[in-house]
């Protein structure tokens, strides 16, 4: 594959290997490296080798290249550690949405408790939403394809 760099991107750099990283595998198409935060311990980020800023970034091809490994990498983390109970695999796009790195990458966070130093809420807003509200949205939604 042919990988295109950001100059100014911090994950490009590691992926070429001017800023130094904890790298768990590596093949032509990605890198998969331990996040500098350790939100829990084996907390690791996937990335394509080539920049793509976000989800919406991504072609089917480099797509179907990148998640299919998620799976493999994902196992491999959950098998180094015999007390890694469930996993979540998280991907931010957008500042709001808590990206702040701007090369696209998956979060792989081990969970080891309920209570460990990760946490995702999902509200349940159901009660808000009538038969027309959800038909609304699903409407929106459908007419993009
Ligand atoms: P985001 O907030 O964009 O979803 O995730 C970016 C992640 O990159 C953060 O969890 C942060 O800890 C991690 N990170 C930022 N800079 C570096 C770095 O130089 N090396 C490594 N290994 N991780 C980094
Ligand atoms: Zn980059």
């Amino acid at each position: 594959m042919i990988h295109n760099y950001d100059d100014n991107c911090i994950f490009c750099k590691i992926i070429k290997g001017e800023i130094p990283s904890y790298t768990v595998y590596e093949d032509d198409d990605v890198k998969a490296f331990l996040d500098i935060s350790q939100g829990t311990p084996g907390h690791t980020l996937v990335v394509p080798k080539t920049h793509v800023k976000d989800i919406f970034d991504y072609d089917a091809d480099l797509a179907a290249t990148v998640f299919a490994k998620i799976p493999l990498i994902a196992r491999a983390v959950k098998a180094s550690n015999p007390d890694i109970k469930g996993m979540n695999i998280v991907n931010n796009n957008g500042e709001v949405a808590y990206q702040s790195v701007f090369h696209s990458h998956i979060h792989i966070v081990p969970r080891y408790t309920s209570n460990d130093d990760f946490a995702m809420i999902f509200k349940d807003n159901s009660k808000n939403y009538d038969e027309a509200a959800y038909t609304k949205i699903q409407d929106a939604i459908k007419a993009q394809f």
